[in-house]
């Protein structure tokens, strides 16, 4: 094995928080191979759903158990607040009971096959053996919304949480082990994304690939599966519209719930989060008003370590973050983008320790989608401003992205609520509203937001394959062949 470790840092002052083992390869085969043996022996798979259900009832009783330990331990690895972190071990906790009652009671379809002579059945079965790969933004949400539908399919799995932040991820798989989860069930391996990620994509013994992240990442995944065609799940990153139409702004209550709302899409965790409401779409006519607004608020967020009482915003979660999102402001500038707010680290030390990835809510005006800080994912606290006219242009600037994860309408007029949010080619549409999502509705992106979907009904099917049995309850020949 190779015996080697991993610093991970505190994003907030850059200092070492813990030591972690870094993977290679072999211990990569030795994860898989202990699936592998876990899912053939059937210990899990042959578990009645019943029991698998109140196995994941117990691990979400853990969680809640848990509850300050993890928000801790994310706010710290991650840079996030601890208020945002207790935020997703609750929304985690409600995924395991989901994913519980959702697998409780089924046992597949009967199927009329036109004959008395034929019983005819459509089941469900596991997959097999999954690999599941996570980034650092939301660590413990993204192996859960993994974790739990695969559990509860009945499958074994190998997680490899990001080298960044891989803390929440050790944790939960200590508490499915203490849930009393079967041996060789639950396979965690840290370590880098080449080899650790794509020696699992690769691997011909993993059934099924399910990776969260970057779509350089991910093409890579997809690439590297194909020649042992896996079932593969992506879901990628978003460059995620927030249309704001006049008439929603058209009195100070609706003003104020659309200003403070884009501050919500846009800055949350900094920005670092797939569904980020980074391009505000205006209509002309509110624009500087809005924008004005706006850019005071933003300017009044508190950035700190997670950690402190008060503090709102966090740290990016390392230093390649930061180069890359004070390239992508150089880039907006050059392009003639205009600074409304932020635009560069803070000064004060008092804000933040020097050392931390601090960089200021940003709001770019007269942004247009030629610009490269329009077309790609920044990740980081970046909001760009563009405008329309009419209700059409709204719709194409909305679309005109590779991207299609999420995306917001705010109106006061039902009817163009819901014309804009059929013709919006995102996964998730919020009408006068952001950012809520459901455990039990779908979650995932049209376009190169990646393929498949977790959460709601289709993120249980995702680790399942479906299977017809079909009994001939009389056989007789078919002297199809006179012979
Ligand atoms: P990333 O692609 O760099 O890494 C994600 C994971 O993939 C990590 O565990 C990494 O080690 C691994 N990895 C890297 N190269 C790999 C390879 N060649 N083969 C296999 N695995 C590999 O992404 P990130 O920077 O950690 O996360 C940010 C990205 O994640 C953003 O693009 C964001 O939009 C996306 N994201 C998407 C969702 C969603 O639900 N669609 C949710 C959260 C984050």
């Amino acid at each position: 094995m190779s015996g080697a470790s991993r610093e991970v840092l505190d994003p907030a002052d850059a200092k070492p928080l813990a030591l972690v083992a870094e993977a290679g390869t072999e211990d990569t085969d030795a994860a898989v191979a202990a699936a592998r043996r876990a899912f053939d022996s059937g210990a899990w798979r042959g578990t009645g759903v019943a029991d698998r259900a109140a196995l994941l009832r117990r691990v979400a009783d853990l969680l809640q158990r848990d509850r300050e330990e993890l928000a801790l331990i994310e706010s710290r690895d991650t840079g996030k607040t601890l208020e945002e972190g207790r935020v997703d071990v609750d929304d985690v906790t409600s995924a395991f009971r989901y994913f519980a009652d959702l697998v409780v009671g089924e046992s597949g379809r009967v199927v009329d096959a036109g004959s008395p002579d034929v019983h005819s059945v459509v089941v469900h079965e596991p997959v097999g053996v999954c690999a599941l790969i996570t980034p650092w933004n939301y660590p413990l949400l993204q192996a859960s919304w993994k974790i739990a539908p695969a559990l509860a399919a009945g499958n074994t799995f190998v997680v490899k949480p990001s080298e960044i932040t891989p803390l929440s991820t050790l944790h939960l798989v200590k508490l499915l082990v203490e849930a009393g989860l079967p041996e060789g069930v639950a396979n965690v391996v840290t370590g880098a994304g080449d080899p650790v990620g794509a020696r699992m994509s690769e691997h011909p013994d993993v059934d099924l690939v399910s990776f969260t992240g970057g779509l350089t990442s991910g093409t890579k995944v997809m690439q590297a599966a194909a020649p042992t065609v896996k079932k593969v799940a992506l879901e990628l990153g978003g460059k995620n519209p927030n249309v704001v139409f006049a008439d929603a702004c058209a009195t100070e209550e609706g003003f104020d719930t659309a200003v403070d709302q884009a501050l919500n899409a846009a800055f949350i965790h900094s920005g670092q989060v797939c569904s980020a409401g980074s391009r505000l779409i205006i209509e002309e006519s509110v624009r500087d008003r809005f924008v004005t607004e706006l850019a005071r608020r933003a300017q009044k967020i508190k950035l700190g370590r997670g950690t402190e009482d008060g503090v709102e915003c966090g740290p990016l979660v390392s230093a390649q973050q930061l180069a890359k999102i004070e390239e992508y402001v150089r880039s907006a500038r050059d392009e003639g983008a205009v600074v409304r707010c932020g635009g560069s680290r803070p000064e004060s030390s008092d804000v933040r320790p020097a050392t931390g990835y601090f960089y200021e809510p940003t709001v770019l005006d007269y942004c247009h989608g030629e610009m490269r800080v329009v077309r790609e994912e920044t990740f980081g606290p970046i909001l760009t401003v563009e405008t329309f006219h009419t209700e059409d242009d709204a719709v194409a600037l909305a679309n005109d992205t590779e991207y299609g994860l999420a995306g917001a309408v705010w109106t006061s007029d039902a009817g163009r609520a819901r014309r804009v949010a059929t013709r919006l080619r995102h996964g998730t549409v919020w009408i006068n509203d952001y950012h809520p999502y459901l455990p039990q509705a779908e979650w995932g992106g049209f376009g190169k937001s990646g393929t498949g979907r977790e959460l709601g009904p289709s993120g249980l099917a995702e680790y399942r394959e479906t299977k017809h049995i079909y009994q001939n309850l009389d056989p007789r020949p078919v002297r199809w062949f006179a012979g």
